[in-house]
């Protein structure tokens, strides 16, 4: 068989379980003595966590993170951990806290400013030293941002998402809990679990799949099939819990490593020009790229070995044999209308952004590794069905 040439690359450490919150502060312990410590609002585990750390003698300076993180944003938290002498970084949250974690961590040991390794605002240099320690906690199943190679930060009067990237900046220690996942509302679950569902998806198509990543994507689709749904109904389902929490850390794993597609090629753009969930962005768009590309992919290239891989996503997602590639979409279609996923109209999003959205969205770094190049005219007509 011949396999093509790949690469992987992931933190230097992962520890998976239900309860391995109780190791955070000896972990942290190993990593340095002053950490910088980036949470959410609050989390029901929290005191939990500084009692662990101050148990382990390791000092904390905190930074909370309340939506998703802009470039100003992360400026300040960088400005503060560099003049707290921090030599350690934690991130305690969803993808928004672990996001600016890593970023941190990144320009605790690079000097100069963030923009100058940013692109679109900034030079777009590369990072040229391994990132501060950093302890990522994830506390949503839905980003894979702990074992992920870049910090996605909002450039709001631009209207765009850019990504720090770079893999100095993977983190040194994933410490992933899945009771932590508990605490999360319906409506959360249901977004994050569907960012989780299309991380697992578009990695499996993504023109820069690798036998390694595949594995990862076969296993969290067939895992989410069943999980997304039971931790929606019932958020103390310890088994949909942790199938969740395992899904969203293979989505990351394969998304670092395969790329993604089109629905974050679109998602980039709406996410900063509208304050929308980057989960519920991508949950509404999921079924529509999906159905689009498929099309695409017959009209234009029907002996598209990746036709095949959309027959498998259907026989998986349904749990039925039979099932052909059509039968993935209407499941996909079934579950946002369940998990009662608002339209894009809901932000804000007008007919008038289409244009905007969609010239950005076909610069859009991800959009590069979508299974077939969409025209213009198909990225338009997923987004009117979007609104
Ligand atoms: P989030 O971190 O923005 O959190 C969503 C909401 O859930 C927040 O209000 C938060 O306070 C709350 N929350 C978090 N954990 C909770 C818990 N256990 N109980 C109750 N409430 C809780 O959401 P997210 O989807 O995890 O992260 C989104 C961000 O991650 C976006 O900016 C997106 O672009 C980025 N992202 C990054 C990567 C990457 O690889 N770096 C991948 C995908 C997405």
């Amino acid at each position: 068989m011949e396999m093509k040439a790949f690469e992987f690359a992931t933190a230097q450490r992962i520890r998976f379980g239900w309860g391995v919150l109780e190791e955070s502060g000896s972990i942290a312990s190993t990593l340095g003595r002053r950490a910088f410590l980036v949470r959410g609002k609050k989390h029901p585990d929290l005191p939990r966590l500084m009692d662990l750390l101050d148990q382990s003698r390791v000092s904390v300076v905190e930074f909370v993170v309340t939506e998703e993180p802009s470039v100003d944003l992360v400026r300040q938290a960088v400005a503060q951990a560099r003049a707290a002498g921090c030599d350690c970084v934690i991130g305690f949250g969803g993808g928004s806290v672990l996001d600016t974690a890593k970023a941190v961590s990144a320009l605790l040991t690079n000097t100069g400013c963030l923009e100058d390794y940013l692109e679109v605002v900034g030079q777009g240099q590369a990072l040229e030293v391994l990132a501060a320690p950093c302890l990522a906690i994830p506390t949503t199943a839905g980003t894979g941002s702990e074992v992920t190679r870049n910090a996605v930060l909002g450039v709001p009067e631009a209207g765009v998402k850019v990504s720090l990237r770079s893999h100095l900046m993977l983190p040194t220690v994933a410490l992933v809990d899945p009771a932590l996942t508990c605490s999360l509302p319906p409506k959360i679950t249901a977004y994050t679990g569907m960012d989780a569902l299309t991380q697992v998806l578009e990695p499996y198509v993504s023109v820069r799949a690798n036998p390694m990543t595949d594995l990862f994507c076969r296993e969290g689709l067939q895992r989410a099939s069943w999980a997304l749904l039971a931790a929606f109904k019932d958020g103390n389902d310890k088994d949909a819990r942790t199938a969740m929490t395992w899904v969203s850390l293979l989505g990351g794993l394969a998304l670092a490593n395969a790329g993604l597609g089109a629905v974050h090629g679109l998602a980039a753009p709406i996410g900063g020009m509208f304050k929308a969930p980057h989960g519920a962005i991508c949950a509404r768009l999921l079924p529509l790229v999906t159905r689009v590309n498929l099309q695409a992919l017959r009209n234009r290239q029907p002996e598209n070995p990746i036709l095949e891989r959309y027959h498998e996503i259907a026989r998986w997602l349904t749990r039925r044999e039979e099932a052909q590639a059509e039968d993935g979409v209407t499941w996909l279609e079934e579950m946002v209308d369940i998990l009662d996923i608002p339209g894009l109209g809901a932000y804000g999003m007008t007919h008038e952004h289409i244009p905007t959205i969609v010239e950005r969205g076909l610069r859009a770094s991800s959009m590069k590794a979508n299974p077939i190049a969409l025209t213009a005219e198909e990225l338009t007509m997923i987004l009117e069905e979007a609104l």
